[in-house]
């Protein structure tokens, strides 16, 4: 598979640079040349595939020849070796469960595939270690340190806003040890965002490490989150209903990663792009003005983002056109009174303990399926344990949540960060050899 450039398609890569890089040259994200589609022999046979087949079916294509078969294999095992159940809430809507994973998150299937790829890749050439660097708000970091923790040639470097992340995070961030290491930023998670950017341009730095990034614009971390869409809809299948997706949405990236699923053939009749306050797709979707925003903090905070990077690969999908993307997708945004009451609905209605980002998924998805005329079933995604947003979810239901016991004994090591206190620190850091 051929890469190329968003800024520039005359700028390409493969694969393996795509991951090594992250960002173009020009700073582009990169997309593939061509979107498969699946045989159709593929759609008789998925019934019976299991996890592994099927992921490897849908990812071998855009890795082509560059990572062979066996270890694409083990790649694909290694990155799904959790569940994806589907929680039933009404006759018309379940939950699929995205965070049976080891952080938690979703971000673990991306951060997983990815470590896995790079892991590879950097065995291939041994004299270039990489440096994963990046900022987190709280998931990403978690996923990526545990990704990567023990990957040889790699060391990850993340960056986290001091006091602004839970305790269990900070716990997953910062006690891993290893090629793994934690920077405490006096500061909000932009300032974050700001520094790594700033880092990547940074010639004195670029001169001393090979710099990469690990988030959703990375195609390692970005296309593997194709694959719950297709177990989810092998379980799904037999109901023989259109089925509609709504996605919690901040940076796009498993929204997008869903429409490539859909553009190879998946049959999911609708998308709803669900979001807080940071509402710039679904304003989009409704006056055809696209408008990035400051970013506003909200309880959802993971989907706290104002301008999401994964846009520009969403209108590469449909060609521009806001009338195709209309058929496609709907969008809808709520404060944070909306996603408490949803949280609280769940609850006493349902008997499920939700997220709040999942919360935001599932008011999306009633909102559209109100609309609807002819029978469908919907599935919000639920990308975070309750757990890793308990002082919400205990503010919204009054309830105290246990840890999960795999969890527990990470509550008791050691918090090892860096002080951060401006971007000289951070040069400062990466600049010098390491001890
Ligand atoms: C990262 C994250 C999101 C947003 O996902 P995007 O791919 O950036 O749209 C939603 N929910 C949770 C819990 C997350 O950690």
């Amino acid at each position: 598979m051929i890469y190329y450039s968003l800024n520039d398609t005359q700028h390409t890569a493969s694969y393996k640079t795509a991951v090594k890089k992250g960002l173009a040259p020009d700073k582009g994200l990169y997309f593939p040349k061509t979107i498969p589609t699946l045989p159709d022999d593929f759609w008789q046979r998925l019934p019976q595939l299991s996890k592994t087949e099927l992921a490897l079916e849908v990812i071998r294509p855009y890795v082509g020849d560059e990572i062979p078969n066996a270890v694409l294999k083990t790649i694909v095992e290694e990155t799904l070796c959790f569940d994806f159940p589907i929680a039933p809430i009404s006759e018309q809507i379940g939950s699929l469960e995205l965070f049976h994973g080891p952080t938690l998150a979703f971000k673990d299937v991306g951060a997983r595939f990815m470590a896995r790829c790079l892991g590879y890749f950097n065995q291939e050439d041994e004299a270039t270690k990489s440096t994963v660097l990046v900022a987190t708000s709280g998931d990403t970091g978690g996923a990526v340190a545990d990704g990567f923790l023990g990957v040889e040639g790699i060391e990850v470097v993340i960056l986290y806003p001091k006091g602004k992340v839970s305790k269990l995070q900070e716990k997953q961030l910062t006690t891993q040890g290893q090629n793994i290491t934690a920077l405490e930023v006096d500061g909000v998670f932009d300032d974050c965002q700001t520094m790594v950017k700033t880092a990547f341009l940074d010639a004195e730095i670029c001169a001393v490490k090979n710099l990469t990034s690990a988030n959703s614009i990375n195609v390692a971390r970005w296309l593997p989150q194709m694959f719950y869409y297709f177990i989810a809809y092998q379980a799904m299948a037999p109901k023989n209903k259109p089925l509609v997706v709504s996605v919690p949405s901040g940076n796009f990236g498993n929204l997008c990663a869903g429409m490539m699923a859909q553009q190879m053939g998946l049959p999911i009749s609708h998308f709803i792009s669900s979001t807080n306050r940071n509402k710039v797709v679904p304003e989009y979707l409704k006056s055809g003005d696209y408008q990035p925003r400051q970013t506003i903090a909200t309880l959802s905070n993971a989907m706290d983002v104002g301008a999401p990077s994964n846009f520009v690969r969403i209108q590469e999908i449909v060609k521009n056109n806001l009338e195709a993307l209309r058929k496609r997708m709907s969008g809808y945004s709520f404060d944070d009174q909306a996603t408490k009451a949803a949280m609280q609905k769940l609850y006493t209605d349902h008997a499920y303990i939700a997220d709040p980002h999942g919360a935001v998924g599932y008011l999306g998805l009633d909102a559209y399926l109100k609309t609807l005329k002819t029978d469908a079933y919907g599935l919000f995604l639920e990308t975070a344990h309750p757990i890793k947003f308990h002082d919400v979810v205990k503010g919204a239901l009054g309830l105290s949540l246990e840890i999960p016991k795999a969890l527990k004994p990470l509550m008791n090591r050691e918090k090892k960060a860096h002080p951060i206190k401006n971007y000289d620190d951070l040069k400062r850091f990466l600049t010098s050899p390491t001890p």
